[in-house]
């Protein structure tokens, strides 16, 4: 850390009222702290007394059970009395110091248990023959008798720190020892004593500030911050460290509950939006000249964004729902209404394939006379033809834009934009987001995804962002039939691929890779579980083969990232025309248009893939009515995300079915972690939770923090309150280090 880092300690330190207390001090002047070792604690992030107390211990080893030597079993950790008898040592063959201890039972009675440790010549000196000691360690048969190898020891007399307890684990750094980190700590959280157990410094702990309420600390029962820290770093036993871990996690989600209520309070009394509205009858007439019925979770999330468009509080609205479930009709409704209230509407997409093909989508759903007037702006669109565009555009001559992050140049300007609709908004950057809402005067703004955020995560992080599903799919779809094959079973796959083709079908052939000498991109590589890139498939290889070999004669074609944009895009038109039997490609296919025809999917390498690639990527066929099929190859026959693609759950009609986009998110999210449902900042937020668990939130600690939250909020918005004050310096803090403003 550089110097403002620790000049935001301080910061941090003063806001809390404990600029000139010891928690800023710096962590030499711990007793038994000296230069070097402080430069080690620096290597961890840990510059003041401060911040040592809030270096929390990543797990905890229970050696609290204290056993006579006899009644040790083997292949446990556990902790004995015992006096120790003669100490050896001697050099290993390979030059290393093993020490090794006899061990006697408490009165004196020998034993046949002993103590090993390489490489600790520190044993010997300070610890005399006779001493009584406490033990903890692993205990495993060697030779005739039990040992503990690489114990941790202390004097039997001593207070409990490193053995006999419930001992905390910390993360460590070359050169920084556990028992050193151990000590430093417990010298900070109960102070350290003298030889004769008299208290000669004071527990630093008790400094550490309370920010919660009095109130919110009764209603709650919670235990003090103080106390709290104090069970965290040496826990009495493991009820008083759940409540403790529960305490510091309730402060945690609290603080960040207050922060998003408190930007949406803000945001709702200063932002002012046009309210859109329509009267019934119309509505009823755009929804009646579809070409087809809407679902019953269409019609809801349609209705709730009629809802929110109304109101003079710009919608901030995500739209969810799995691949194909038509989420492009629910938003084109709310591009209709804004254009019938006289405003504006923009539609971003993050290709411009899938710009073009939004573009023809509104030409066929806008059929009627009263339609509005749709113009498609990408960066193939130049020149004058451009130039007369944006200018129809900014004399409110065109109503609807459909686009790609073409919309956010400068000179793209609106007359009035009412509504803003950011398609498959996880592709885009928050920067991009905002940048479309401020190409009007607040816009209402709906974005859309096809990936789910887990229920608890997103209430945890996005609260000021309100949530539509689609959960049901269009009638009539059929089941993608899905499989996981290995490798060895090619040769029988190709030749069924090619009668699918005879029967007038086209099929997907996907690569984790461009060509041999690439790594995987970085978004598929993810837990991997075949260390064996050398036989990677690749997208250049497997193309030529197939074509020279297995699928000799067939109209095959190859798509991957380095093929210039425009070249892809006529690949991909002629494959939707039918004039390509086999694709050959990356990802790059994995957000895209409809291809009817395209009704076999085979994913090479899929153990290199995501679970929600693999859904995207299946979702690319089934499009059209015939029966489809997903063939996911790998030579892992052992994973958990393959495995996830070819669940069956049993549905609410009876029916099994394959895991929706929703399931296998959570499935994700069990496997991978919630790295991939965050935004760049929401994971540097993850990151530095010290408590907080975002893949097991607790719903209960949720709830109750942000009833709480709400309840703060709605008396003392600005955290003005004396007893706020402390919440008001956490969530500043939040503001500042991880720019959620
Ligand atoms: P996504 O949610 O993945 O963006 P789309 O909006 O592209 O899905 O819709 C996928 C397909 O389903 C489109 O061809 C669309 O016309 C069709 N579709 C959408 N809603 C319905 C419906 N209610 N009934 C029948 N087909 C529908
Ligand atoms: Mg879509």
């Amino acid at each position: 850390m550089d110097s403002g880092a620790s000049g935001e300690a301080e910061g941090r330190a003063r806001k809390a009222g404990v600029s000139s207390g010891p928690l800023a001090e710096p962590v030499r002047r711990l007793r038994g702290v000296g230069a070097d070792s402080a430069r080690l604690l620096e290597r961890l992030g840990l510059r003041t007394i401060g911040d040592l107390l809030w270096h929390l211990p990543q797990r905890y080893e229970d050696f609290s059970k204290i056993r006579p030597l006899r009644s040790l079993v083997p292949d446990q950790k556990q902790t004995a009395l015992a006096v120790l008898g003669r100490i050896g040592q001697r050099r290993t063959a390979r030059g290393l110091v093993l020490t090794e201890a006899e061990l006697y039972e408490e009165d004196g009675r020998p034993s046949q248990v002993k103590a090993t440790w390489f490489g600790r010549s520190f044993v010997k000196q300070s610890f005399p023959e006779g001493q009584r000691v406490r033990i903890s360690g692993d205990v495993k048969w060697v030779g005739r008798g039990l040992q503990f190898t690489q114990p941790k020891m202390e004097p039997a007399d001593r207070e409990a720190v490193h053995t006999a307890r419930i001992v905390p684990v910390y993360r460590l750094t070359e050169g920084l020892k556990e028992g050193q980190l151990r000590r430093w700590l417990h010298t900070a959280v109960e102070g350290a004593r003298d030889r004769g157990g008299a208290l000669v410094t004071s527990p630093l702990v008790n400094e550490v500030a309370d920010p919660l309420p009095d109130e919110i600390v009764s209603r709650y029962s919670l235990p003090r911050t103080p106390e709290a820290l104090r069970q965290v770093h040496f826990p009495d036993d493991p009820v008083k460290l759940f409540g403790a871990r529960r305490r510091l996690a309730f402060d945690e989600l609290l603080v960040l509950q207050l922060a998003t209520a408190q930007k949406r309070t803000r945001w709702l009394a200063t932002a002012k939006a046009i309210p859109l509205r329509a009267a019934d009858p119309e509505v009823a007439s755009w929804t009646l000249s579809l070409p087809f019925e809407l679902t019953g979770d269409q019609r809801r999330s349609w209705e709730q964004i009629r809802g929110d468009l109304a109101r003079s509080v710009p919608m901030t609205r995500l739209l969810q729902g799995d691949v194909g479930s038509g989420k492009t009709v629910v938003a084109a409704l709310a591009m209709r209404l804004a254009v019938a209230c006289g405003t504006q509407a923009a539609l971003m997409a993050p290709t411009e394939l899938l710009a073009e093909q939004h573009h023809r989508t509104l030409g066929t759903l806008f059929a009627d006379e009263a339609a509005p007037r749709v113009e498609l702006l990408t960066s193939s669109v130049a020149g004058e033809r451009r130039v007369r565009l944006l200018e129809r555009l900014a004399r409110q001559e065109v109503d609807v834009i459909v686009g790609t992050h073409a919309l956010l140049e400068e000179g793209v300007e609106f007359q009035r934009l009412g509504l803003a609709v950011i398609d498959e908004q996880q592709r885009f950057g928050v920067r991009q987001r905002s940048a479309l809402r401020e190409k009007g005067e607040l816009p209402h703004v709906l974005l859309t995804t096809a990936t789910p955020i887990p229920q608890t995560l997103w209430q945890t992080l996005n609260r000021d962002i309100d949530l539509s599903t689609i959960r049901e799919l269009p009638a009539g779809r059929q089941e993608i039939r899905t499989e996981v094959r290995t490798p060895d079973a090619l040769p029988r796959i190709w030749p069924w691929v090619r009668e699918r083709v005879g029967l007038g079908e086209q099929a997907f052939v996907v690569c984790p890779r461009i060509d041999p000498s690439e790594d995987p991109p970085a978004h598929s590589a993810v837990l991997f579980d075949a260390a064996d890139g050398g036989t990677l498939p690749s997208a250049v290889a497997t193309h030529d083969e197939l074509r020279a070999g297995a699928l000799r004669g067939l109209r095959i074609a190859l798509v991957h990232g380095r093929i210039p944009q425009r070249e892809r895009d006529a690949i991909m038109e002629r494959f939707r025309d039918a004039e390509i039997d086999v694709l050959v490609a990356t990802t790059v296919i994995e957000v895209g248009i409809d291809i009817p025809g395209a009704t076999v999917m085979v994913v090479l390498g899929a153990e290199r893939f995501g679970l929600a690639q693999l859904h995207q990527l299946r979702g690319r066929v089934g499009r059209g009515e015939r029966r489809s099929f997903c063939v996911l190859v790998s030579p892992v026959t052992d994973s958990a995300r393959l495995a996830a693609m070819t669940e069956r759950t049993r549905a609410a009609d009876g029916k099994e079915r394959v895991l929706d986009g929703f399931e296998l998110a959570q499935r994700d999210f069990e496997i991978r972690g919630p790295g991939q449902f965050l935004g760049q900042e929401q994971s540097g937020l993850a990151d530095q939770l010290r408590i907080v668990d975002l893949t097991d939130i607790d719903p209960r600690l949720l709830e109750d923090t942000t009833a709480e939250a709400d309840r703060i909020i709605a008396a003392d918005p600005e955290l003005e309150r004396p007893e706020h004050a402390g919440l008001r310096a956490a969530v500043g803090e939040l503001w500042r280090r991880y720019g959620l403003a």
